[in-house]
């Protein structure tokens, strides 16, 4: 069969290429999965199974349930102070991953830029390469915190792109960006007339202050697509479930795209984030008091240790600088010599070499074990 030069062109995932030599391996502690130790709040399985019972096993409507895209309303509403109609300007998809792949394939043509900030999720580079776009990497800065600003995506001649796609509370750095960070890139993007694209399904794992919305700031909501789901703050990853935010001419161009290639979102996932919305807040504060435990764990054993790390503050990640200038090398040996796992910056792309992303998705006595393996290791 011939393989086509779009999907040749694009390498492996590199965190999967290190979970494959984790799996081999007895007795190690992975630090470095994405995804919550949590399972979903009990609450919300039982809606799906319920939902199963009643025998809700058809297709919904294209965009998604009209009750769940309304909680989603309300919710942004209350929560964000995003203020987003059900019926012209919310798209229910498969992950929040579908929404960001659609974006990608809705608004490129071939050969338009796309900024990506770096280090950044895996995914937005390949999924600009397979709708036919052109990523450029804007590598954000260590001294910044790894916040974007205007200097590095002026430095990165991302006045040249159609669009900028970004992810805060970030992964793999575990940064956030408060009104006064996204100011300078909202004018920024205005200036130079970029669609802005926000990953923003951290946004509840945010420890230092509520989350802010680029779209909430003057002139941007009209520019903006705001991608969030259930997967991460409601450890729903499993069901498939995320939404996009954006103005009905956005959505009707995703969903151009989601009705051919999905139809509609799993529905028995589309009842638990209904449930999840209108029940499990307290949950989801709950896992959120658990990761702010973790979080600060992991932080002062790294300080203990010696090792650099600026203090991250959402999602559940930290971003230690590696003890060893070649970032592989440590991981992989880390790995062989004492079970530990943990996933090199680079694989996150420009900005990410020489550190480390350490998951704190991991139950506390977990961690307390691989931190002090670590510090073994390093004596
Ligand atoms: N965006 C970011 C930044 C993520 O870390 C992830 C999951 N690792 C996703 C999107 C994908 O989420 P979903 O499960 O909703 O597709």
């Amino acid at each position: 069969m011939k393989i086509s030069e779009r999907v040749n062109q694009v390498p492996p995932s590199g965190i999967r290429r290190f979970f494959e030599l984790a799996e081999e391996m007895d007795d190690v502690i992975s630090l470095g999965v994405g995804e919550p130790d949590f399972t979903a709040p009990w609450s919300a399985r039982e809606a799906a199974i319920d939902s199963l019972e009643r025998g809700k096993t058809s297709y919904t409507a294209n965009r998604g349930m009209r009750e769940l895209r309304e909680a989603i309303a309300g919710r942004a509403a209350t929560e964000y102070d995003l203020d987003y109609d059900p019926d012209e300007e919310i798209l229910v998809t498969a992950g929040a991953s579908e929404a960001i792949d659609a974006a990608f394939r809705a608004f490129c043509d071939p050969g338009d830029t796309v900024a990506v900030a770096q280090p950044s999720y895996v995914s937005y580079v390949p999924g600009v390469v397979f709708a036919g776009g052109e990523p450029l990497p804007v590598p954000t800065r260590e001294a910044d915190e790894f916040r974007l600003t205007a200097e590095v995506l002026r430095e990165a001649g991302a006045e040249e792109a159609e669009a900028l796609v970004y992810c805060y509370p970030n992964n793999p750095t575990g940064a956030t960006m408060r009104e006064e960070h996204l100011e300078p890139v909202a004018a920024f993007a205005r200036e130079h007339d970029l669609t802005v694209l926000a990953d923003e399904i951290y946004a509840d794992l945010t420890y230092d202050g509520d989350h802010t919305s680029i779209a909430t700031l003057p002139g941007m909501r009209e520019r903006t697509v705001v991608f969030n789901g259930f997967s991460k703050a409601y450890a729903m990853t499993g069901l498939r479930l995320g939404y996009a935010l954006a103005p009905p001419e956005a959505i009707q161009a995703m969903n151009r795209i989601h009705q051919y290639g999905m139809l509609s979102a799993p529905t028995t996932a589309q009842y638990a984030a209904l449930d999840a919305l209108e029940h499990c807040s307290d949950d989801v504060q709950e896992m959120r008091a658990q990761y702010d435990r973790r979080r600060r764990f992991v932080l002062s054993r790294f300080a203990e240790m010696g090792i650099e790390c600026f203090e991250a503050t959402g999602a559940f990640y930290v971003f230690p600088e590696s003890p060893w200038e070649d970032a592989e090398a440590f991981a992989e040996a880390l790995l062989e010599e004492c079970g530990v796992a943990m996933v090199p910056g680079d694989v996150f792309g420009a900005g990410g070499e020489g550190h480390l992303r350490v998951s704190y998705a991991t139950g506390l006595n977990e961690l307390r074990e691989a931190m002090d393996r670590i510090e073994a290791f390093l004596e």
